[in-house]
């Protein structure tokens, strides 16, 4: 799935819809050092400000993160580069749609679980074992209680 040809289609489309452009604009303005990564993405290093708490956050193509771009780039990484790389494939669908659908997509899975990331479709579809995220995890009580007391709830009266 991961093509040279597929690469460049998210390259230019992220640049196209702006998302890459706010990725770097966010990178100038926090002094974020821009470098390149792999397969068309960029890496911004040395995020320093306390949000998000994540290691890593991707807008558009670029990928921005507390550590250096080496770090990021290393092998053993390879799996959070391809978690991160497959958000910049959402952003070439979506373009800046992406932000108001993710945060939805986060309220929903921390609604449910308690995890921003695990009933979060983007992070699923990214990978959640490969962005650091547990696999599963039971749904909250009230959800549960719901769940299960549907079917056995006596009817209300009016
Ligand atoms: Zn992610």
């Amino acid at each position: 799935m991961t093509t040279p040809r597929r690469h460049l289609a998210r390259t230019v489309l992220t640049a196209a819809n702006g998302t890459t452009g706010a990725g770097l604009l966010l990178a100038l303005i926090t002094r974020t050092r821009v470098r390149r990564g792999r397969d068309g993405v960029l890496i911004a290093e040395g995020w320093r400000l306390p949000v998000p708490p994540a290691s890593c956050f991707t807008i558009g193509s670029v990928i921005i993160t507390r550590r250096s771009a080496e770090w990021l780039l290393a092998e053993e990484r390879a799996a959070l580069l391809a978690h991160e790389s497959r958000h910049a494939g959402q952003y070439a669908v979506l373009g800046p749609l992406f932000f108001p659908a993710y945060w939805v997509a986060c309220g929903w899975s921390y609604a449910t679980t308690g995890s921003w990331g695990v009933r979060n479709w983007f992070e699923r579809h990214a990978g959640l074992l490969d962005g650091g995220y547990p696999e599963e995890l039971p749904l909250r009580p009230w959800l549960r209680r719901i769940w299960s007391g549907g079917r056995n709830a006596q009817r209300l009266r009016p």
